[in-house]
């Protein structure tokens, strides 16, 4: 047996540390007193150690592997170098409350087995958790990540975890991450892109999104359908993007939908606006409802080929009424009907019949109001009649929509 420690720390070089050796019994270990995994007994020896590591102002801290025991050791407030806890264990509870983080901390793949507090901590770069098995309660209140980047992707949280008040300046990353308690993301910023695809909430009706705005942040893939969202803030999309002055109309919507965003994917798409529909429909809130079913429509309209985008019923759909959300349009296709067929009368009778615009159409207005055969001196051409008949179907069709339209906006049942 090797009286060195030969466990790989940072680059993969060998720890070298002598054996611990353990005061009680005599025996020694093959590991040093940071790696031992075994509950060491000399819980001072254990301090004296890691404070000799800490004021030897190594370039990089590395803690790779260490195991720390369920008390009796802590850390300075400061961390001036980079701090490399990849692979860790923390038997008991952590407490890096305050901790300023000046340069990158990585805690790869580290087992929290207690609490883990990073209350108001503050990592100035970046802050890694990637694949960390946090099992007990995890407090990340008011903590803030200044910049690079922020990685939680695979982490897996098994106690209620908050982030209440923390501020991911530069946005974070949650992909593939389990939550299996409550969550609490009351007044997090998420200051850039952020992403919670494929991340699971297990108890999605605990996890609280509150007063964030969610304008940068991506939720493909992940459950979100009963997930609470009080005060929050979606990114504005236009409803008609390439149509000028159009363009102010603007929806609620995700950031997904962005071609900068990275490839689409539109059936994801159509996925997280029918969860986020639901979501809001089960509290009542139809305006932002009636947005994400139109976001759902547009993510299919989209995902087909680009001919078909436009020559489609869909796209008549939503010209006509976006998609049964809008009464406004219908009602504005009636007015240019009601408006346009007169001069449509006119010009089939030509200029033989001596009547003005004004004269067509109140002619027009009253065939429609009270249906009798047209005056044959002037309406009564085949294609004055066709005209008049074509008029008919469409204002059926955009009556018929207004009154959905207005339907929708008012029942307060179901859809
Ligand atoms: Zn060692």
């Amino acid at each position: 047996m090797s009286s060195f420690c030969q466990e790989r720390m940072l680059l993969g070089r060998p720890c070298g540390r002598p054996a611990y050796v353990d005061p009680a019994s005599g025996l020694p270990s093959d590991k040093c007193i940071f790696h031992c995994y075994k509950e060491t007994g000399g819980f001072t020896e254990f301090q004296n150690a890691l404070d000799a590591y800490l004021s030897s102002n190594p370039k990089d801290y590395d803690f790779h592997r260490f195991v720390f025991p369920c008390r009796g050791w802590k850390f300075p407030s400061v961390f001036p170098e980079c701090a490399y806890f990849n692979y860790a264990v923390f038997k008991g509870d952590v407490y890096f409350g305050l901790t300023r983080f000046q340069k990158k901390a990585v805690f790869t793949e580290v087992t929290f087995e207690g609490r883990a507090n990073f209350c108001t901590a503050k990592f100035n770069w970046d802050g890694f958790f990637l694949n960390s098995e946090f099992r007990s309660l995890v407090d990340f209140a008011g903590a803030e990540f200044c910049l690079g980047q922020t990685d939680f992707r695979f982490c897996k949280f098994r106690g209620d975890v908050t982030f209440f008040d923390c501020k991911f300046q530069k946005g974070v990353a949650f992909p593939f991450a389990r939550f299996e308690k409550a969550v609490d993301f009351r007044d997090t910023l998420f200051g850039g892109n952020s992403d919670f695809s494929e991340a699971v909430f297990a108890e999605p009706e605990r996890v609280t999104f509150s007063g964030n705005n969610l304008s940068h942040v991506s939720f493909a893939r992940c459950n979100i359908a009963k997930t609470i969202f009080q005060r929050v803030e979606w990114l504005g999309i236009p409803v008609w993007p390439k149509a000028g002055i159009l363009r102010r109309w603007i929806r609620n919507g995700v950031v997904d939908e962005l071609p900068s965003s990275g490839q689409v994917n539109h059936e994801d798409l159509a996925q997280t606006y029918r969860r986020l529909q639901h979501n809001y429909m089960e509290n009542y809130r139809y305006s932002e409802a009636g947005d994400f079913f139109v976001g759902e429509r547009e993510s299919l309209r989209r995902g087909k080929v680009k001919w078909r985008q436009y020559a489609s019923i869909d796209f008549l759909y939503k010209l006509a009424s976006l998609y049964g959300e809008s009464y406004t349009l219908p009602f504005v296709w009636l007015a240019v009907l009601l408006l346009l067929t007169p001069l449509a009368l006119l010009a089939a009778v030509g200029s033989d019949c001596n009547v003005t615009y004004w004269h067509a159409f109140l002619e027009n207005l009253e065939l429609f109001i009270f249906p009798r055969i047209p005056d044959a001196s002037c309406a009564a051409t085949a294609v004055s009649r066709l005209t008049i008949c074509t008029e008919k179907v469409l204002v059926v069709l955009f009556v018929s929509l207004l009154l959905l339209a207005l339907r929708r906006k008012f029942k307060r049942k179901s859809f």
